[in-house]
């Protein structure tokens, strides 16, 4: 903090409301106590608007330089199965948009070459991810041990919904060290009315892929419709009740087409910067993504610079470029043109690489 203090710009009387907040999440951290009053710091930070937002991210950003390095870490994602069975009223994969003439499974072969493709760009870390479909399990196994003698130290993270301790044991053996199970939001009737699954078992899941001895990734979003700063901040402190010790990301609500929460208001993209903050502050050594919507049409940042550029400045660290093949993206909505969802590419990394004034931490 002695070393924080020294950041340029930041006032003493900012500085004293941050200590109360770390003091606060030190003592609920420890001893369960104190939540009321660590709820209260953190809606405080939350609702922070133009000078107050701006110290709170580039103290975000600050504590991710002397925690991470400045070099932004490139993650390639490969999308592996558009097919789920379970039906989020917010995702255009629900099992009710998926007819049987759209469903795309990725082969082995371009499974291999996908992963291959991001080795080859220098990704520290792949992650692969899917609908909730275990019939894909196998495929991304069978790749895996393909690949065992080029991964070298190169990270395998998955998330591919609620398996069993089978499946998940399988991943673990098949080199898989972190699995991301997002809790999209910890209000309980809000998380089963928007996902129609039942929360228990979702935590349950979460916990099964922790029982083999795999880390916990996870991740919520913000912007639902009836979500309070309270439900907000019980989302930040319900990252560290899961466990979860290295990853954690936020994203900004944007309705996608085809769902039935089309019509509803795009999240709040101001608040979400605060949240990433908030989770360097709270969670210093995590990889904490650039959410991979940031720059979305849907997204309306009062800024020249791009969403992506924005949530780097705020306090995350990792950038996540794709490398699903083609031929599996046809069959997903969410590359839907109607969607406006970019997709993180080459492009979007070089104008943040050129924004932000810094390099990407690559496996050479
Ligand atoms: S958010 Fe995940 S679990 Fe829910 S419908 Fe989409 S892909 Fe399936």
């Amino acid at each position: 903090m002695e070393k924080l203090k020294q950041t340029e710009n930041i006032s003493e009387q900012f500085f004293l409301k941050i200590e109360k907040l770390i003091n606060l999440w030190e003592r609920f951290k420890e001893t369960d106590e104190g939540k009321e009053a660590l709820n209260e710091a953190l809606v405080e930070f939350l609702n922070s608007e133009k000078s107050d937002a701006e110290l709170l991210r580039i103290l975000g950003a600050r504590i991710r330089d002397e925690r991470k390095g400045t070099k932004i870490k490139l993650v390639g994602t490969v999308e592996i199965s558009n097919v789920c069975r379970v039906n989020c009223l917010y995702c255009s994969m629900r099992r009710d948009n998926l007819s049987k003439d759209k469903i795309q499974r990725i082969s082995k072969h371009d499974l291999v070459a996908s992963i291959k493709n991001a080795l080859l760009s220098g990704c520290t870390e792949v992650f692969v991810q899917s609908g909730e479909d275990p019939q894909i399990v196998d495929v991304l196994i069978e790749a895996l041990n393909e690949l065992k003698e080029e991964l070298g130290g190169v990270k395998i993270v998955t998330n591919l919904g609620d398996l069993d301790s089978k499946q998940y044991l399988k991943l673990k053996n098949a080199g898989v060290t972190q699995y991301v199970s997002n809790f999209e939001t910890s209000n309980i009737p809000m998380h089963e009315r928007l996902r129609e699954h039942s929360f228990s078992k979702r935590v349950s899941a979460m916990k099964g892929a922790q029982a083999v001895g795999m880390d916990l990734g996870s991740g919520f979003i913000i912007g639902f419709d009836g979500q309070t700063n309270q439900d907000i901040a019980n989302d930040l402190c319900f990252v560290n009740k899961m466990n979860v010790r290295n990853m954690t990301s936020v994203t900004c609500f944007t309705p996608s087409e085809e769902t039935p929460l089309a019509h509803e208001k795009v999240g709040d993209v101001e608040k979400t910067l605060n949240v990433i903050a908030l989770l360097r502050i709270l969670y210093p050594d995590f990889d904490i993504p650039i959410p991979p919507n940031s720059n979305s049409e849907k997204l309306n940042y009062n800024s020249p610079l791009s969403g992506m550029t924005l949530a780097y400045q705020a306090g995350a660290n990792t950038v996540y470029e794709n490398f699903t093949p083609e031929s599996v993206k046809s069959g997903y909505g969410i590359y839907n043109i109607a969607n406006k969802r970019p997709v993180v590419t080459k492009g979007s990394i070089d104008r943040l690489i050129e924004e932000t004034d810094r390099n990407l931490l690559v496996n050479n």
